[in-house]
């Protein structure tokens, strides 16, 4: 009845037709779908493997300050180096199995908390009633999602809390007992502020109370050198996103609730994937005021100054003219890293793209 050529066949009934017909719709499709396959294999093969050479890169540093030479042991001053040595290479080995980079952060940081040398957890400041407060924030570059705590007393790790209340919670900044109820209802580990204590910083606020005692302009003027050792975090990760983290217990002999600008987003910590991410540490109420670390990303994204133009600008001329001491780690999201400082010395450890490995505390030599 029916007589069309087919490449193949030649079809004589209605129901040879159908049946030739759904057969080679069924071919096609099945080729289409291999071929869909095929191609989606080939972009999971083409996206693994460019993350698996994805570049990755980390700074960090222990809090700025006037760190001399001239007042440091050579024991005090390699124990400085080990730890951040140690706690930059663990980071960077984190990013490079495909961490995500606010784990990275984490990680990196807790090491620095638990490390007696340094300005938070362990080793933090005391507060003028010689208890220790603590402040901690983490900002992710692609969600732009943040968290921080503030004023915290009980919480052994403030970084990971800043990064509960990033992941977990609708708010991006809880304080005191709010923070530590919401850290401890979510399975943080909880201390006894005396956990945080040391000799060194109990000494420290001592000289601070000894000098407010006698200085006639009151509390304002009790701010001494004693506050350094804030730590902080910036990595670039193999999603190629960048995250940056702080951590401290603030300033020495600190009152009345102080917080500084360490848990405040845009201030001591800001990351944005289009700009950079940063870290900072230094007299907190200046970079608060000069809201420094989204100044030097904003300066990047609308200026078009490159990461170190603009990290530079800020710290060495903005906050210099307005006499805020301190500086930064950044990092942007082809990895490149600056490290400026305006004070005597930066604790400071990075690891580049090429896995240059760098750690300095002062600013002429190593
Ligand atoms: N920025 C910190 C604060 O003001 C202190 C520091 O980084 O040394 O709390």
């Amino acid at each position: 009845m029916f007589n069309f050529n087919t490449p193949s066949t030649t079809v004589n009934t209605v129901f040879d037709a159908v049946k030739w017909f759904s057969s080679s719709v069924k071919k096609s499709c099945l080729l289409a779908l291999s071929v869909t396959s095929l191609s989606f294999s080939i972009s999971a093969f083409a996206h693994e493997h460019q993350s698996e050479n994805a570049p990755v890169a980390i700074a960090i540093h222990g809090g700025a300050g006037t760190i001399l030479k001239s007042s440091m042991t050579p024991e005090k001053e390699a124990a400085y180096k080990a730890t951040l040595e140690q706690a930059v290479k663990h980071g960077y080995s984190l990013l490079k199995q495909g961490v995500p980079g606010e784990q990275a952060v984490v990680e990196t940081i807790k090491i620095l908390e638990q490390s007696p040398l340094f300005n938070a957890g362990v080793g933090a400041v005391y507060t003028f009633d010689g208890n220790h407060e603590l402040d901690a924030s983490i900002m992710h570059g692609g969600t732009k999602n943040a968290g921080a705590v503030a004023g915290v007393t009980t919480i052994k790790s403030p970084i990971e809390a800043a990064l509960l209340v990033m992941e977990s919670s609708p708010h991006v900044m809880l304080s005191g007992k709010g923070a530590e109820q919401y850290a401890a209802e979510n399975g943080l580990e909880q201390v006894d502020n005396t956990m945080f204590d040391t000799e060194f910083r109990k000494h420290a606020l001592d000289k601070a109370k000894a000098r407010m005692a006698q200085a006639s302009a009151g509390y304002g003027s009790q701010q001494g050198n004693e506050r350094f050792g804030t730590v902080g975090a910036v990595v670039l990760d193999k999603q190629g996103n960048i995250v940056a983290g702080t951590s401290t217990g603030g300033m020495t002999a600190k009152r009345y609730g102080r917080i500084g600008d360490s848990p405040i987003i845009g201030a001591g910590t800001y990351a944005d994937n289009e700009s950079c991410a940063v870290s900072a540490t230094g007299h907190g109420e200046f970079f608060i005021r000069y809201h420094v670390a989204a100044d030097i990303c904003a300066r990047m994204k609308y200026q078009g100054l490159s990461l170190s133009e603009a990290a530079d600008k800020v710290v060495n001329d903005i906050l210099v003219e307005a006499k805020g001491d301190g500086g930064v780690i950044a990092i942007d999201s082809a990895g490149n890293i600056a490290m400026p400082f305006n004070s005597k010395g930066m604790y400071r450890a990075s690891i580049s793209t090429d896995g240059d490995v760098t750690v300095a505390i002062y600013k002429d030599a190593l």
